[in-house]
């Protein structure tokens, strides 16, 4: 229990300390690209609503979710191949409106404090959510907030990017990416863009750097 707590406090302090989050805040001009960038310094309309977005099949996801089609048709081919192994990999959430998403960061501003709640909820237009490529799945343990848990969390790990996903909040990146680590929440990007950043173990952040910009 200590070790999470130290662990907390050193990430708290990480982000703490990295000035640029949500400072210069650039609009984005391309919010239906698939390879749009929303991060602490790159923001979303309060008005957007993605393109495409398809209610996923209840095979694929435990409640109502959205995603962009693309996405979404890409994630059933990924959850298909996974239950082929007995591995059992289902959206908990996808698409999430800037309303939803500023409730969401409300609730946890009144249960959780400020502090953790900008580690762990981005305030709305800053949520990738809000563009229909991001999902957060859960594994046979039946609960998403302990997926790195799971079997199915090792199998996504080698395989999430043939299907064009990225696990998008790398464990020792919070720096880079300004969220704490979180094995449950995957974008899709494209098959390509996703190798390259699985073979060159990049942060989307990192990879808009080099390769984008
Ligand atoms: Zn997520």
């Amino acid at each position: 229990m200590k070790k999470y707590i130290l662990i907390i406090i050193f990430i708290l302090f990480i982000i703490g300390c990295d000035n640029d989050f949500y400072k210069n805040i650039k609009d984005i001009k391309n919010p239906n690209d698939t390879l749009v960038l929303v991060n602490k310094n790159n923001k979303l309309k309060n008005d957007f609503i993605p393109d495409n977005l398809v209610k996923l099949d209840l095979n694929y996801s435990h409640a109502e979710k959205y995603l962009k089609e693309e996405a979404a048709l890409e994630f059933y081919k990924l959850s298909e191949e996974a239950k082929k192994l007995n591995y059992r990999i289902v959206a908990v959430s996808g698409y999430r409106s800037y309303t939803y998403q500023e409730k969401l960061f409300e609730y946890y501003v009144e249960t959780k404090g400020m502090n953790y709640t900008l580690m762990c909820s981005a305030k709305p237009g800053h949520s990738e959510h809000q563009t229909g490529l991001a999902i957060d799945v859960e594994g046979s343990n039946l609960d998403y907030n302990l997926f790195e848990k799971s079997k199915e969390f090792e199998w996504m790990k080698k395989n999430a990017h043939k299907y064009g996903f990225i696990l998008r909040y790398p464990k020792g990146k919070e720096n880079i990416t300004g969220f704490k680590y979180e094995p449950w929440h995957y974008r899709y990007v494209g098959k390509e863009v996703a190798t390259i950043i699985y073979n060159n173990k990049l942060t989307f952040e990192e990879y808009h750097k080099k390769f984008v910009k």
